[in-house]
């Protein structure tokens, strides 16, 4: 298996999953102009889209490619009227280009948002991103911060594709608060050096995300002033303030 990305509208990444017989599978097309250049390109034949949320940046493309290429749509029940056809929940497994496809609910970002696992990747949709996680507009902070944990059950290797390029200013925030951490400032500074040469930043690795994303594991991190004593409250109610902090960041 092979996987690829496309940048949409300014910060979106649409994912192509493919296989050695040229199979595909689109993951949140937010516009299906650059999927179709893609696939001529590559001489890929789409045979089904995957669907994380409702927003327009993650479905925009979905009808299109779907007249197009006459392929199913597996997604969320709120991605119904975005051209879903096969609607998919937790515990849903999918059997696709000869692998398996584990189902995650992933609510917070939007109340019925999803993820999808395939050895070792995982598609994250906006609930986490490298360094940081989306923004709470339909569920609540601490189903938010439960869906990240079930994302951080999964094995250290496996690699997290996101829907949107916010590395550097999720390392800028993150290192506001913590300016003396080393990894942040290493992976900052490789970061920069990879936007540079015009290097791919993502899929990112859950090992390294464990070390430089404050919203994963936040008592991994050493806080200072006044941000130490929120070390003493309920890992939820710390996601919940650092959210909070970088909306207004
Ligand atoms: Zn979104």
């Amino acid at each position: 298996m092979y996987i690829t990305n496309i940048i949409a509208y300014k910060d979106n990444y649409i994912w192509i999953l493919y296989d050695e017989n040229k199979k595909c599978l689109i993951i949140d097309p937010g516009e299906y102009h650059s999927v179709c250049n893609l696939c001529i390109k590559k001489k890929l034949t789409p045979i089904a889209i995957l669907l994380t949320h409702h927003h327009y940046d993650h479905v925009n493309g979905v009808q299109k490619l779907k007249d197009i290429f006459q392929i199913p749509v597996y997604g969320p029940e709120e991605t119904l009227t975005n051209g879903t056809t096969n609607i998919v929940r937790e515990g849903d497994k999918l059997f696709l280009l000869n692998q398996l496809f584990h189902v995650f609910d992933l609510p917070g970002h939007t109340s019925g948002h999803i993820g999808f696992y395939v050895t070792p990747w995982f598609f994250s949709g906006d609930t986490l991103f490298s360094a940081g996680c989306g923004k709470l507009f339909e569920g609540s902070a601490r189903e938010m911060h439960s869906s990240i944990k079930k994302i951080n059950t999964l094995p250290p290797k496996t690699l997290i594709c996101s829907g949107h390029e916010y590395t550097l200013q999720n390392l800028k925030f993150a290192l506001s608060i913590l300016p003396d951490n080393t990894a942040l400032s290493l992976y900052k500074q490789q970061v920069e050096m990879l936007i540079c040469h015009q290097k791919p930043i993502v899929p990112s690795m859950l090992y390294l995300e464990r070390q430089i994303n404050v919203f994963l594991n936040p008592y991994n991190f050493d806080f200072k002033g006044k941000l130490k004593s929120l070390l003493l409250e309920e890992e939820w109610y710390i996601f919940k303030t650092l959210r909070e902090m970088k909306n207004n960041f």
